[in-house]
């Protein structure tokens, strides 16, 4: 994304030493600035996550949703993950962040279900460095307990890299979540790298077809083969498979008739403060314009 991107750019004049060496100071500079903003932010409680509905293609029920976490700023307003997760993971705050996260999440989702709303699961992502935490298991644990909520309640996001990793604590966590009755997704499916003995071993529940892969279907041959491959391997292995990032009626179409179980995407809803996902809960269902896609 276009933050990445800016960082990547700011470490990239390898060609001029001087250059090379300001830009370090500068990208040093920002980082420290960005972590004591961080450390401060969550103090004052400027973290809030947004929530967006994950929908069955086939009855367009809402089945879940994902908490996206958002920073509301000062003096910048409301900041988008791109603007601050990479710095959290470089520094190891996103650690702390992250226990947040889980226990907002989960706080959150036990409100809806005590105001009677339609019962969903509430997806999370949780970084790679978090897996590496020997207590990440037990702060799940007490955040489901602390509000009564059951294990297949929510889903855990992790990437390809997170169940491809060897360290102790990143297996064995991965296996206490499926123990206590975790929801595992694999996010940004195929954009990684992975090994399907390794998505069986830690028996993901749910493939997310990356957005990128999204964009240019029906039209690329390509990206269409592709997301079809995607939604038959699931299949296979018995896993749900869920399309990221469905903007246009046509991707609908495509990956609906391909059997695709689950949409997320701005074509349906983009990520929402809780208040307005309570009206969207209370609606139970979004389903597409169909007639917006026809010629
Ligand atoms: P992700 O987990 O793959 O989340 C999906 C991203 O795609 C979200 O961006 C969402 O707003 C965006 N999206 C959904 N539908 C569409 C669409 O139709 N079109 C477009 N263009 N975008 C769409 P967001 O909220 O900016 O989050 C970006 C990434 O930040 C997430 O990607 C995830 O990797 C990370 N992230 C978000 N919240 C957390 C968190 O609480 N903890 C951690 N560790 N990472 C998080
Ligand atoms: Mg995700
Ligand atoms: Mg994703
Ligand atoms: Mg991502």
């Amino acid at each position: 994304n276009a933050d990445a991107a800016m960082y990547h750019a700011k470490s990239s004049g390898r060609n001029n030493y001087k250059f090379y060496t300001a830009d370090l100071n500068a990208r040093a500079r920002e980082i420290l600035a960005v972590e004591s903003q961080l450390r401060f932010a969550l103090e004052r409680s400027e973290f809030v996550l947004h929530y967006q509905p994950q929908v069955e293609f086939a009855t367009g029920h809402i089945v879940g949703a994902e908490a996206l976490i958002r920073w509301n700023h000062p003096s910048l307003g409301l900041l988008g993950p791109g603007r601050f997760i990479q710095v959290a993971e470089e520094r190891g705050f996103i650690v702390k962040l992250g226990s947040w996260v889980i226990r907002e999440a989960c706080r959150q989702l036990a409100e809806w279900r005590a105001a009677g709303l339609p019962e969903i699961s509430l997806a999370m992502n949780l970084s790679a460095l978090q897996f590496r935490q020997e207590d990440l298991a037990l702060t799940l644990e007490r955040a489901l307990s602390a509000n009564g909520l059951q294990g297949h309640m929510i889903d855990i996001e992790v990437t390809e890299s997170v169940v491809m990793e060897d360290a102790e604590a990143t297996i064995q966590t991965l296996d206490a979540i499926k123990t206590m009755g975790l929801q595992l997704s694999i996010d940004d499916f195929g954009t990684g790298y992975s090994s399907l003995s390794y998505l069986k071993r830690f028996k993901a529940d749910k493939l997310k077809i990356d957005r990128s892969f999204v964009r240019d279907i029906p039209a690329d041959p390509d990206d269409s083969a592709i997301a079809r491959a995607i939604i038959n391997m699931a299949k296979n292995l018995n896993m749900r498979v869920v399309a990221e990032g469905v903007e246009t009626v046509e991707q609908w179409r495509f990956l609906a008739a391909e059997g695709c179980d689950q949409v997320q995407g701005y074509l349906l809803s983009k990520p929402v403060p809780a208040e307005d996902f309570v009206l969207l809960l209370k609606e139970g269902h979004l389903l597409p314009d169909l007639g917006a896609g026809r010629r």
